[in-house]
């Protein structure tokens, strides 16, 4: 079997490239998930939902695709949040992984072959670990830290495309490092009191925030995989790490042979973060929206193309989803017509509509394979439709066994050729378009000024902020500056200012 010619953009080689897998006719894919310590945010559901869009391309034409996210179920921001919540990281992360999954479920998102965690891959990671060692890669430092050796590996800084020179430079440099060279990263880091913890060679600890994904994919996946996707922030230093790690370990090159990474979805043209506080959740979205919009608003603009969140773009998903699903009840309508006759005048008009769906489809299919070009493909879709209203209109049109084709050709156009591969337009039209007018009914509130405000900025609360601070204080006493200084870094990237005075610790808000 041949399968469709696909372009991809690698940002390894910065270039647009024919995908070929290792082995033909399979595809492994991985996908780096979200860390679960709170709702994810739609820039999150972005990302996840663009992996959705290559997973369900991959399978559409024909490949057999392993596919493997992760969730990040153990880090500093979730030994926070249970300080914060008074449960134990690992209850953080069991909660929100629930809530994560519910959001994609509402968003459609398709189960991928294999969802991983960091907790159940320890053992994995530390068989890499010691590799790492071994092969002169990674070094142990004091207290039982394990870092890599950014200077064993020659090609470091290849898939973000700088010099190591000028990486070092736009770093941070810690004073009290243990680092040999500051772009050194941490591989295993030693536990401090009441932080989950493992035994391995080198300490009781935990691995380092990398790691995982070269252990997960080369558990699930092999030495090499064929595409590895994530948000543009994940280029510089985490998949930059993952090739590091991964090369070393296997000593096969290239560990990933096309990376492709979606734009970010900003809010006032700044990038939606938790750490910013600009965030607008998946689940206030879904709720108040519904999937079919998250899944328009966020797959209808190409991946490499920033999208910048507002009440238009709610609107244009929405007028475009009106517009499909209009078109659709009408050709339902069309197709389940009991009187037909035929009329000469007609069948010449509706010949000429399947020339056009036959072009349609083409062009949706160069399109999705043109480096997953959807807005192109869509195009292609809402000029078929326009042509079909127009048809429509000619009252000689109607009833006749060619209208009937050409409206079961739409309705296959629309289901099939778009709506596998964007997960859109399969809902029966009556109820997508029911749901369209009280979503739009309460737009006008929900971008409210005032509302807007007060949700996209939420605020700590003060109890969370005054455990907080009493964890940096007890951080502080215990010499643990690291964590101390963590902390406040928190606190600020939530809004939360903290000044210490020899009177003790006080707060404001930004
Ligand atoms: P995190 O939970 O921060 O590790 O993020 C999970 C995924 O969401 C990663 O692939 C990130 O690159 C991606 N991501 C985070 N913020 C945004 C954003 N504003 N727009 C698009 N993708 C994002
Ligand atoms: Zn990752």
């Amino acid at each position: 079997m041949t399968l469709r010619a696909i372009q991809l953009t690698n940002t390894l080689s910065g270039k647009k490239e024919e995908l070929k897998t290792s082995q033909p006719g399979k595809l492994t894919f991985y996908s780096c998930g979200p860390t679960v310590y709170g709702l994810i945010h739609i820039g999150n559901l972005r990302s996840a939902l663009v992996a959705d869009l290559f997973f369900r391309y991959f399978q559409r034409v024909g490949y057999e695709v392993i596919y493997v996210r992760n969730y990040t179920d153990v880090d500093d921001k979730i030994i926070l949040k249970g300080h914060e919540e008074n449960l134990l990281a690992s209850e953080v992360a069991k909660k929100y992984t629930l809530e994560v999954e519910k959001d994609f479920a509402v968003a459609g998102l398709l189960e991928p072959t294999h969802k991983t965690t960091v907790t159940t891959h320890i053992e994995e990671i530390i068989v890499l670990i010691q590799k790492m060692i071994e092969h002169g890669n990674a070094y142990v430092a004091d207290g039982g830290e394990v870092l890599y050796s950014i200077s064993s590996f020659p090609t470091y800084g290849k898939l973000s495309h700088k010099r190591i020179d000028d990486l070092i430079a736009g770093i941070r440099v810690e004073v009290t490092s243990k680092k040999r060279n500051p772009l050194d990263f941490t591989l295993w880091k030693p536990a401090k009191l009441g932080e989950p913890s493992w035994d391995s060679p080198w300490s009781k600890g935990r691995p380092g925030w990398h790691i995982e994904c070269s252990a997960m994919a080369s558990r699930w996946l092999g030495d090499q995989i064929d595409v590895h996707h994530g948000g543009e922030d994940l280029i510089f230093p985490h998949h930059e790490n993952e090739i590091a790690q991964s090369e070393a370990c296997s000593g096969k090159e290239p560990f990933v042979k096309y990376w492709v990474h979606n734009a970010f979805l900003t809010l006032s043209k700044e990038k939606m973060s938790k750490s910013l506080g600009n965030v607008f959740t998946a689940r206030e979205f879904l709720t108040r929206f519904s999937g079919e919009v998250a899944r328009y608003l966020l797959l209808s603009v190409h991946y490499r193309s920033m999208i910048d969140f507002s009440l238009e773009t709610v609107e244009q998903a929405l007028n475009a989803l009106q517009r499909i699903y209009e078109a659709k009840a009408r050709a339902v309508e069309l197709k389940n017509q009991s009187r037909v006759r035929s009329d000469l005048r007609a069948e010449s008009m509706w010949g000429s509509f399947a020339a056009s769906c036959e072009k349609a489809r083409m062009e949706i299919d160069e399109n999705f394979a043109h480096d997953m070009n959807t807005a192109g493909a869509l195009a292609a879709l809402f000029s078929l439709i326009r042509e079909f209203n127009r048809t429509l209109a000619e009252p000689f049109a109607q009833a006749t066994p060619s209208a009937v084709l050409a409206a079961q050709e739409l309705i296959r156009i629309m289901e099939e050729e778009m709506g596998s591969v964007l997960g859109i337009g399969r809902l029966v039209p009556e109820n997508a378009l029911k749901d369209f007018g009280r979503i739009r009914a309460s737009l006008s509130d929900i971008f409210q000024d005032s509302y807007v405000k007060e949700k996209f900025r939420e605020r700590l609360s003060e109890n969370a902020i005054q455990i907080a601070i009493e964890a940096r204080i007890a951080a502080r006493n215990a010499k643990d500056f690291a964590k101390a200084d963590f902390i406040r870094k928190d606190l600020e990237s939530q809004g939360v200012l903290i000044q210490d005075a020899p009177t003790g610790t006080t707060w404001q808000y930004k």
